[in-house]
């Protein structure tokens, strides 16, 4: 006996149409091709497919046969169980005349991979590329050539947002190692923590509650301020993730969603996010206007320079450093950084008298100035737009928040919106920087210097307002001798 040939099974399809009528084709005729094409290629009618497009109503032609062959390509077998793996017609234009019909058909037959379809002429290769000689196939083939890249631009999308879960490295608090699973008793710290900042709680006193509770950080550290902060403003609580500071969206501007469990709703996370992006940069108060946190301690420290000549009859000029001196009046020295610090070491005077003598010098520099100018325009014009906006910023979430609009109408919008917000902030800062230079330089400014409605930094800001340095001269000679003012030299700005 011989061992039989693995059976490849097929349909065989037909159609009576008014052409089929006219040129004496029928069902019989092709079925009978259909035969004679799979012997050739060794394959095996297991059923027949017979549709009459002259029997049905003219106006909605029903291929009964048609659907269910197309629902057994899909499955891959018929319904009493029978594997199918193709089909053999006379010709394409014989499976029907509709193009959306061809279309669930190539769709049905290539489910799978290796499906075969073959006419009189022979087999042909629907996963082909090549769709130019393929007549009406080819262009359901191109069609569906669209959907397979929307597929993959869909699978692209998801590996992104799978990017998301950081490799290597610590996993987020709340997570577990695998960076998707929560770690439950941590999620709940930060569903709690996130929920109070939407509440309206400061964030120093939800770190409070952190601390004494022991909650610690994933490098087993105490939770501090900027850390806390950071983690209930992570997009990561509610499925999202940012990619250089901007949320990662797909082509509509809605957020990709990831595939880690979450805290909280994206809902509650844009709640978050406008309570936060509300409290501007670091080193920018609420209004706008600038805090220097690296400013030094002392009045002039940056300002005064060594005036000593060294050995080659060039002047020191290194950067004097203030230093605290219990033995001195005022309690501090400005002196010159030693040879090792790059200084020469030679200069050293007492701290408050320079600051007082050159207190007196700037203040009437800055009198002197101010007299001879108008006060420039204080008030910055973009208050009202910024204000509108925010609100309606607001007002917006808000609707989203409440379902009464689509996320396809919320992001672009919110996200258009947010990018004027910042360019109306930036310019704020902008505008109150020069303010706080220009508007500060006023007759009244001896009065709120002395007054003490400065502070160090606003001072120091004044003072290089009108000071590029002041050179300090040596004494001279030996031992201690009276201040001098005459061996301050200040540089002034034009
Ligand atoms: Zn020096």
């Amino acid at each position: 006996m011989n061992e039989a040939a693995p059976v490849i099974p097929v349909v065989s399809y037909a159609r009576i149409s008014a052409d089929t009528a006219r040129d004496g084709h029928g069902v019989e005729d092709q079925h009978k091709a259909n035969r004679e094409t799979a012997a050739r290629l060794g394959w095996t009618i297991v059923h027949r497919y017979t549709d009459n497009d002259l029997s049905a109503a003219k106006a909605a032609v029903v291929r009964p046969d048609f659907e269910a062959m197309v629902k057994a390509l899909k499955s891959g077998h018929m319904p009493d169980g029978q594997f199918v793996r193709g089909v053999i017609v006379v010709a394409d234009d014989r499976l029907t005349r509709r193009a959306g019909d061809y279309e669930r058909f190539v769709d049905a037959l290539t489910y799978e991979e290796g499906r075969l379809y073959a006419d009189a002429r022979g087999s042909k290769n629907l996963y082909s590329e090549d769709v130019e000689s393929m007549g009406l196939f080819g262009v359901v083939i191109s069609k569906m050539e669209v959907r397979k890249m929307q597929r993959r631009a869909r699978r692209s999308h998801r590996a992104r947002a799978e990017l998301g879960i950081p490799v290597g490295g610590k996993r987020p608090f709340g997570w577990q190692g695998d960076k998707l699973r929560l770690e439950p008793e941590e999620a709940e710290w930060l569903a709690k923590g996130a929920r109070e900042v939407i509440a309206g709680k400061s964030l120093h006193s939800i770190l409070r509650e952190w601390r004494e509770a022991g909650v610690r950080t994933v490098n087993d550290k105490e939770w501090a301020s900027r850390s806390l902060k950071l983690a209930l403003w992570n997009p990561r609580l509610c499925g999202w993730r940012k990619h250089n500071g901007e949320l990662v969206r797909d082509a509509n501007g809605i957020p990709i969603v990831g595939l880690w469990e979450t805290v909280i709703t994206p809902k509650e996370w844009m709640a978050i996010d406008a309570i936060f992006s509300a409290r501007v940069g670091p080193n920018t108060k609420a209004d706008g206007s600038v805090t220097d946190y690296r400013t030094p301690s002392y009045l002039l420290t940056g300002i005064l320079r060594c005036g000593k000549p060294r050995e080659d009859g060039q002047i020191c000029n290194s950067p004097l450093r203030a230093t605290a001196r219990a033995d001195l009046s005022g309690g501090y020295l400005y002196q010159c950084p030693s040879k090792e610090m790059g200084g020469c070491g030679g200069t050293g005077r007492n701290g408050a008298k320079i600051d007082e003598s050159i207190t007196e010098a700037v203040l009437s520099k800055l009198e002197e100035r101010a007299a001879g100018k108008t006060r420039a325009d204080a008030v910055w014009g973009g208050e009202e737009e910024l204000a509108r906006l925010m609100a309606k910023q607001r007002k917006l979430l808000q609707a989203w928040q409440e379902d009464q609009v689509s996320d396809e109408l919320f992001f672009p919008e919110n996200q258009r919106m947010e990018a004027r917000v910042k360019e109306l902030r930036a310019d704020r800062t902008r505008h109150a920087l020069s303010q706080q230079r220009a508007a500060e330089v006023t007759g009244d400014v001896r009065e709120r210097w002395t007054s003490g409605r400065l502070d160090l930094a606003q001072k120091r800001t004044l003072i290089r307002e009108v000071l590029q340095a002041v050179l300090v001269l040596p004494v001279g000679g030996g031992g201690r001798r009276p201040f001098n003012p005459d061996l301050l030299v200040p540089k002034w700005r034009d």
